[in-house]
């Protein structure tokens, strides 16, 4: 978190009550950057309370004259309230975009990262010479891996799997409206594909330790969604197991995991046998997936 909730501030009335006459659009958005809302944040929320898309961020500028109508700027308000309690900007719009997908999210699902798109890109790279790939991702939570990697690759089929019934319903949803065909399961990692093997089976696991201080940020999303276990490494190293039995051979198992988990993971990997094992940085630079190759053939 790059930004602090200023305390003691009377948030909300002071916006209704400076302005039970109306700010302006520029206003409104310099109010919520005074209060510790980063500037896109309070961009996206603003063109949203006015019903406008989150890439229309011009517009405020070229409006920022037009005074706000009530409700909206009391919408503004709530919302930027909201933001400032740490909620995802995601859960209070309503939607994500990954890999250049525009999902439904909420707080039934993970709110997707950027850095995962890292994952997408990575696991496209690795099945560049494979064709009609067989993938899979497990713990799809809003089917943002699945749902990339299908439109990435029509000749693909997808499987994803997670415990959560919730999570299976936003990614659902999210399949039909995108019309992207995915073939969703509900189940504890591959406990539900018993019998099939694949090109690669890609996660992004909860994989913060039960006792992260850093779960202060993330209070909104769902923990089973984050956390696993005393390292956070618990449900990886169940995956690492597991997912030998579900590979073809030469299959890559890709996995996202915690900024200091690299090395960790890569052993475990290591000891389990498969090969090639590396790994991958997230946009800030920070090695945030790793990786290798199943081969029967050693
Ligand atoms: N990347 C998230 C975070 O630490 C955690 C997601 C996960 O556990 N898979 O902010």
């Amino acid at each position: 978190m790059n930004w602090m909730q200023p305390k003691g501030l009377p948030l909300v009335s002071s916006v209704e009550s400076s302005a039970a006459s109306s700010l302006t659009v520029a206003q409104a958005a310099s109010w919520a950057q005074a209060l510790g809302l980063p500037r896109l944040d309070a961009q996206v929320l603003l063109l949203h309370a006015l019903g406008r898309a989150p890439h229309e961020r011009a517009w405020l500028l070229t409006h920022g004259d037009d005074p706000l109508d009530a409700s909206v700027q009391a919408t503004f308000a709530d919302h930027a309230q909201r933001r400032l309690n740490t909620e995802p900007v995601a859960y209070i719009t309503g939607h994500k975009e990954f890999f250049g997908l525009m999902l439904h999210i909420d707080k039934r699902v993970l709110d997707p990262r950027a850095d995962t798109e890292t994952l997408v890109e990575w696991t496209l790279s690795c099945l560049a010479d494979v064709a009609q790939p067989e993938l899979l991702d497990l713990g799809t939570g809003s089917g943002a891996i699945a749902l990339a990697l299908k439109h990435a690759r029509s000749d693909a089929t997808v499987s994803a799997v997670d415990a959560s019934a919730d999570a299976l319903a936003v990614a659902t949803l999210n399949a039909e409206r995108l019309a992207l065909p995915v073939d969703f399961h509900h189940g504890t990692w591959l406990a539900p594909l018993h019998g099939r093997a694949f090109d690669a089976i890609v996660s992004n696991p909860p994989y913060v330790a039960s006792n992260d201080a850093h779960l202060a940020d993330l209070l909104h999303e769902p923990l089973s969604a984050l956390t696993s276990g005393a390292d956070g490494l618990d449900d990886i190293r169940t995956i690492v197991r597991d997912a030998t039995r579900h590979l073809k051979p030469n299959g890559w198992l890709l996995l996202e995991h915690g900024h200091d988990q690299a090395q960790a993971v890569q052993t475990l990997l290591g000891n389990q046998g498969f090969v090639n094992v590396q790994s991958r940085p997230d946009l800030a630079g920070i090695l945030r997936c790793s990786g290798g190759q199943w081969t029967t053939v050693k």
